[in-house]
């Protein structure tokens, strides 16, 4: 029997999303040709960075509890496959001060997706963790599987992969705005002038997609502006470094987590609230005074020991942030053989290989997407 003949995919975006849509594609026998402007984990990227948090504590949202443990099983079996660490399992530590709703809710999700967290008393964590102020601290979650994963350099080992099992890249820009014609898209206009043929084309453009998408992304996803800042530590003090401390998580008054080996690149704190509108082509990318500031005052507090230390580093990202925090993973409206894949929404990174192999498989069977992640959720 002759083979069939393999569809032609186009990924534009080699970030988490669409280095690992990429990847699998692949690997199912696709011809596949990955294109990025900047480069997988580039600067400008919202995968771009040294470290982000893997963790199953969703709150209420089951679905990405469960998609967390499938994620987590995969960057297991690849950085195996790849023979070099990117999930560093050093623990996720959520807090839990006056407000439980968020911990509470995750707790039955968490049994159900067998997920190895435990309980811990306020004066447990006080015991274990004796670095951290807990004096608020009434009870915490510890995920014991959560952890770390190594952000720019996961990205750069996708693309790796991807090219060893035969996958195509190009660093080349898309021009936008798509508009396709006729139901489906036939071909992309690349910044070398040329154009690009293909049966089916994905796009995985984080923070880019409402520009390149105007009508049907548009303000749909909006990137917000967003510091991450990272403290030194006394001198070979190593109460601030795995594996004396996991990750923590932090549901004060504003929601406040840190990384705390972070690969050697300082003692992590990031204030998750979501920040002003952000261009990230164009935005400058210097550190606020007022952001400084909240994780100054808050290091203080947390960790008493880290008062007034200094400031080694610090990142503006951006959250390509969709309305109800759900990602978008659909069907161009216009074109069936186009499909949108973003709105990570400050969470997506660790979701990348799940988030991959579900693209992947919708992609080739045609099979319809789960309605929280359709498009149409935003015209109710
Ligand atoms: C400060 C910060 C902290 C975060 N912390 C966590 C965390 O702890 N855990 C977690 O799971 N998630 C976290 N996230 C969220 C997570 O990093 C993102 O949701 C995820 O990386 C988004 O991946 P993406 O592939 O959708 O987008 P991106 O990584 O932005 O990738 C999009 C790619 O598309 C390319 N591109 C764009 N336009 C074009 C074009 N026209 N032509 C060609 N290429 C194009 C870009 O160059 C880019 O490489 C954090 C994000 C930030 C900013």
């Amino acid at each position: 029997m002759p083979k069939a003949k393999q569809p032609h995919i186009a990924v534009v975006g080699a970030g988490a999303f669409g280095g690992w849509t990429a990847l699998f594609l692949r690997r199912q026998g696709a011809r596949v040709t990955l294109l990025d402007a900047w480069g997988p984990g580039n600067s400008r990227a919202s995968s771009g960075g040294e470290t982000r948090v893997i963790r199953a504590t969703y709150g209420p949202r089951a679905v990405y509890t469960h998609m967390a443990v499938r994620a987590l099983a995969l960057w297991k079996e690849h950085q195996q496959r790849w023979h070099r660490q990117l999930y560093h399992p050093i623990g996720v530590l959520w807090l839990v001060e006056h407000d439980e709703q968020f911990e509470q809710a995750a707790i039955p999700i968490l049994r159900d997706a067998h997920v190895a967290f435990e309980l811990l008393q306020g004066t447990d964590v006080a015991r274990r963790y004796p670095q951290i102020n807990t004096d608020q601290v009434r009870w915490a979650i510890l995920e014991k599987d959560g952890g770390y994963l190594l952000a720019r350099r996961a990205c750069a080992a996708v693309l790796e992969g991807f090219q060893a099992e035969g996958g195509e890249y190009r660093q080349v820009a898309v021009q936008g705005p798509i508009q396709p014609g006729q139901g489906e898209l036939t071909s992309i206009t690349l910044s070398d002038g040329t154009r690009l043929t293909a049966d089916r084309f994905v796009f995985a453009c984080g923070p880019w997609l409402g520009p390149l998408f105007p009508e049907v992304v548009g303000e749909r996803v909006h990137p917000t502006r967003q510091e991450v800042f990272f403290f030194g530590t006394p001198p070979g003090d190593a109460r601030y470094t795995e594996p004396a401390m996991p990750v923590w998580a932090d549901h004060g008054s504003r929601f406040m987590y840190g990384i705390p080996g972070n690969e050697w690149r300082g003692f992590k704190v990031a204030d998750d609230t979501r920040g002003p509108p952000f261009d990230p082509t164009t935005g400058d990318r210097s550190p606020s005074a007022a952001a400084l500031q909240i994780a100054r005052d808050y290091l203080g507090y947390r960790f008493p020991g880290l008062k007034g230390a200094p400031l080694l580093e610090a990142r503006v990202c951006q959250y390509e942030q969709s309305g109800d925090e759900h990602f978008i993973i659909d069907r161009h409206p216009q074109a069936a053989n186009t499909w949108i894949v973003g709105g990570g929404s400050g969470h997506g990174f660790k979701h990348g290989p799940a988030v991959g192999e579900l693209v992947a498989r919708l992609v080739l069977t045609g099979a319809a997407p789960d309605e929280q992640f359709r498009l149409s959720r935003f015209a109710r």
